[in-house]
């Protein structure tokens, strides 16, 4: 099979170099990275590169917090990150950063080609801005809180509320504070440069239209030229909507890269982070700025792979970037979704949110790449790591079918006929032929992103292999025709063998020790046609081993935030890690999805097992219990003990009431104050060794870091009573 060499430059999105990798950010480089280890094994000439996003106000201020520089800072996580990221066999050809002196170099090439070529694409305005008066700054939208103007809840970021979902300007919380100084801030005003998005219409209309992404996300994106009108009488058509410029600029202090002839303003480093793509190219191929952008446009192809969280900014603005620069557009998008534990958003509290390094202090990471391989298709859907289903596709699917095929074959040929391969047996003609005949198929498969039905396919030619070796059961043949055994287990082994290659962009690790248990070199894609010869194989490893769930249960206690108090400020830094300061701009209407489709969640046996049905009761009995609605006002942990936190409720006309909950393994006081919740308000008062406490606080779950607190859906209003 004799195919044309592609030459493919293939990114990650950055991390950004202001918190630890989690398996939630695993999802795009085990992604990114199956997708590039195919097409090396077919041969291509791949460069697949990334680094870290290493600019911003998060990172200056979280730097300051520590009391480091900001470069020490992103040494630090640039190191942390690579560590992370070979943990889980995810092998960038280089793994840069945005501050660097080729980035900026790059940078400046593109900012000041733009200038020159389109110097309309460029505009200046004035902005007016929330202005710490105490720290001299302009505050980032989260770098601001304050109360909701829409539901009235407390402490919401200054771009949207998290109790109601609605979005708004920083400008229209009420009580406005910054995070930082806790200071009110100001509005000041301040002459920033805009990149028009306008002008690249026509231009970004023909690249959706010409495979930039998957059909169907065109037209999900195409939403973003149109608006929707709705005439007088009803009917509705669709007219154009104006693309929003883009505001390129940030005042000082800031860390980041001056912008060339403005003194005094920085490039925002939503401007300077895609080019770090190309930096870390240019980095890995040793050139220069000018020499870099000279390969990126001779590049045949250019693949970017980002989560949907992004994707407005990599359809939209850096493709038009680029082209105002006079350099090649990308050549296609690879867009995934989120991922959720459990059917739920990854939460600190549930212990879902897990770090890169914890999970692979417990786990085998290859668990992790072969999972997310399996629920991996081409469309951008969120996919969901259940840890019951997780146990069952690991140890059902690659431990019990993949890798039993070659575990069983190769100790019997070793242990009974001194591991001699022979010749397949005659009848495994079939069988082999099937095996081979598969190589399309899954090539285009894994071509098109559909990791999913890439493992499908091999698990469906795995149980045939395994009902072969069933049906023939050499153990016992070896008795009466050893040939005619040996035979079998060539064939199992030779079945194995081309599974394996099949295999090897999910699981590097596990095909190298394939190939050493089968004592032949490194296999590539067009090995899947040759046969092995009859030579003696080595003595076998183990592939893979089974899940120990104790180990999932300590991977998940360890994630658990405890008791123990984070600081404030830099839980804020953290979440603003999480999300790019970018909606000032509004770049991203999407968020992270945090509700799961309904079923989604995997039901518990534990969840029932400890607790049987309690006995009828009356609905006179049941009226007798009077629960209400509370708002929590302050929340408290106790030192002293190791389960209660003192809790003070609002319940509006009935006034206020002190509750002893014993919460304090499952909840920090920032994740309860100004939260509405149901207690029992009719509960006669109970003395207890930290006081008395007036009532009880409705939870569900066993105890300890597993207590999950109810509360109403918005509208309620403290002191309504519960029917
Ligand atoms: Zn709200």
């Amino acid at each position: 099979m004799s195919r044309r060499t592609r030459q493919i430059i293939v990114t990650s999105a950055l991390p950004y170099a202001n918190g630890s990798i989690h398996i939630g950010h695993l999802l795009e480089y085990i992604q990114t990275d199956i997708w590039v280890r195919f097409q090396k094994l077919c041969g291509h000439d791949v460069t697949y590169v990334c680094g870290d996003d290493a600019h911003g106000t998060p990172i200056m201020l979280k730097a300051r917090e520590a009391g480091i520089t900001p470069e020490a800072h992103i040494a630090k996580y640039l190191a942390e990150h690579q560590a992370d990221f070979a943990r889980f066999g995810v092998n960038f050809d280089n793994f840069f950063t945005t501050h660097s002196d080729l980035n900026r170099d790059l940078s400046y090439l593109i900012y000041n080609q733009i200038k020159e070529k389109h110097p309309d694409y460029l505009v200046r305005r004035p902005v007016e801005q929330l202005y710490d008066p105490k720290e001299n700054m302009f505050l980032p939208d989260r770098f601001i809180t304050g109360t909701c103007p829409n539901c009235k809840t407390p402490d919401q970021y200054g771009d949207s509320c998290e109790a109601c979902g609605k979005t708004f300007d920083p400008t229209d919380l009420i009580d406005p504070r910054s995070v930082i100084s806790g200071a009110t801030p100001v509005l000041k005003e301040s002459e920033h440069i805009f990149f028009r998005l306008e002008p690249s219409r026509a231009a970004l209309q023909q690249l959706f239209n010409s495979g930039f992404v998957d059909a169907a996300v065109r037209n999900k994106l195409w939403e973003w030229f149109e608006k929707e009108k709705v005439a007088e009488d009803g009917t509705r058509t669709k007219v154009a909507q104006e693309l929003r410029d883009w505001d390129i600029t940030r005042d000082p202090p800031f860390f980041g890269f001056p912008i060339p002839g403005e003194p005094g303003k920085f490039l925002y480093n939503w401007f300077d982070a895609p080019i770090g793509y190309l930096a870390s190219l240019g980095k890995y191929l040793g050139f220069d700025a000018a020499q870099t952008a000279q390969y990126w446009n001779d590049a045949l192809e250019v693949h970017h792979f980002i989560g949907k969280d992004i994707q407005y900014f990599h359809a939209m603005f850096w493709p038009a970037i680029l082209a105002a620069a006079g350099l090649r557009v990308p050549t296609r998008l690879a867009i995934h979704g989120f991922l959720t534990v459990n059917g739920r958003k990854m939460s600190k509290r549930d212990g879902t949110f897990i770090k890169a390094s914890t999970f692979a202090r417990h786990m085998d990471p290859q668990w992790l790449r072969y999972y997310f391989a399996t629920k991996l298709g081409p469309q951008p859907d969120d996919v969901d790591l259940s840890f019951e289903d997780f146990r069952a596709r690991v140890d059902g699917e690659l431990v019990g079918k993949l890798a039993n095929l070659i575990s069983r074959a190769a100790p019997i040929l070793t242990r009974l006929l001194e591991g001699k391969l022979g010749v397949p047996a005659m009848d495994a003609v079939g069988l082999l032929e099937e095996c081979r005949a598969a190589a399309g198929p899954i090539e285009d498969a894994y071509e098109g992103r559909n990791f999913a039905a890439v493992t499908r396919q091999i698990c469906a030619l795995a149980d045939k292999a395994n009902k072969y070796v069933e049906d023939q059961a050499p153990w016992a043949l070896v008795k009466k025709d050893a040939e005619e055994a040996r035979g079998v287990l060539t064939a199992a082994l030779e079945a194995g063998r081309i599974l394996t290659i099949y295999l090897k962009p999910i699981l590097p690790e596990f095909a190298a020790r394939v190939e050493r248990c089968l004592a032949i070199g490194p296999l590539e894609w067009k090995h899947v046609q040759d046969s092995m010869p009859p030579h003696t194989i080595a003595p076998f490893e183990r592939l893979v081993d089974r899940i120990d769930p104790k180990k999932v249960a300590a991977m998940i206690e360890e994630s658990t935030e405890g008791g123990k108090k984070l600081e404030t400020s830099s839980q804020q830094l953290e979440a603003s890690s999480q999300k790019p300061e970018s909606s000032s701009q509004n770049m991203e209407a999407n968020k992270p999805a945090a509700a799961p489709a309904p079923g989604a969640v995997a039901a518990d046996p534990r969840a029932t097992n400890s607790e049987p049905l309690a006995p009828t009761c009356t609905i006179d009995q049941f009226m007798a219990v009077d629960l209400r609605v509370g708002r929590v006002v302050t929340a408290e942990t106790l030192t002293a003990s190791d389960k209660l936190m003192k809790i003070q409720i609002d319940a509006g006309p009935l006034g206020q009431r002190t509750i002893l909950a014993g919460i304090k393994q499952a909840y920090t006081p920032e994740r309860l104050v100004g939260r509405l919740v149901i207690f029992c308000a009719n509960l006669a008062p109970r003395k207890m060794k930290f006081g008395t406490s007036e009532g009880m606080i409705l939870a569900s779950g066993p105890g300890g870091p597993d207590v999950f607190v109810l509360s109403p859906d918005n509208g309620a209003q403290p002191g309504q009573r519960v029917h």
